[in-house]
């Protein structure tokens, strides 16, 4: 089964995913994560990449379609895969329910909305950025690449929440509070949808 985490920019969804992928077992697809890997190894992909991370851009949806596939395909995916950071747009959610049917997993039976105003996670990010002090942190973590990431969040990715309670799997998590507090949350739910 396919489980995918929604939400704004510094919401949490790379921590909690990585909680839950430990507790069940399942491989976490970070789709931030692999990108920034591809850029600091260098790889074609990283070099196609590179500019369109550092606006705060999204990568072209057939070229994520191509990433996530492959990965996707691997075999520690036969079970089923928690992803945070795909889908992004409506044309990737359109294109990853063909793909998990393809691969035996079904539709994507469970989205995580991690539901967290934007005031926090401004605050947030500033945090990650001065935490990392001068010159470390992630290049799109600079103020005006924020802005710009909660701007494309707002418009290509938020739809998703429309488009995935239509198709009745999404569940709202309350995202502040601490970690473990989140994580309890979210563990609830995904109990509840593994008894459902
Ligand atoms: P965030 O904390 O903003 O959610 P991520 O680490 O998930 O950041 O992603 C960082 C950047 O990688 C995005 O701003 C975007 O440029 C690119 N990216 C990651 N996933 C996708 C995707 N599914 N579609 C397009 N671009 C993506």
């Amino acid at each position: 089964m396919l489980t995918v985490f929604l939400g704004p920019p510094g919401a949490g969804k790379g921590t909690q995913a990585a909680r839950l992928a430990a507790k069940y077992g399942s491989p976490q697809i970070s789709t931030g994560d692999m990108l920034r890997a591809a850029v600091a190894a260098g790889t074609p992909l990283g070099e196609r990449v590179d500019g369109i991370m550092k606006s705060g851009d999204l990568v072209p949806d057939d070229l994520m379609l191509e990433v996530v596939e492959e990965r996707l395909d691997q075999p520690d995916c036969a079970s089923g895969a928690i992803l945070d950071g795909y889908p992004r747009t409506r044309g990737q959610a359109e294109a990853l329910d063909p793909l998990a049917q393809r691969i035996g997993q079904g539709e994507v039976s469970l989205v995580l909305m991690l539901d967290v105003p934007e005031e926090e996670v401004i605050r947030r990010i500033s945090g990650r950025r001065e935490d990392a002090g001068g010159g470390g942190g992630r290049d799109d973590d600079q103020e005006h690449v924020v802005l710009e990431r909660m701007r494309v969040y707002r418009e290509l990715t938020e739809p998703l929440v429309e488009y995935y309670r239509d198709k009745g799997v999404l569940t709202e998590i309350a995202g502040v509070g601490t970690v473990d507090e989140i994580f309890d949350r979210i563990d609830a739910a995904v109990r509840e949808n593994l008894s459902g």
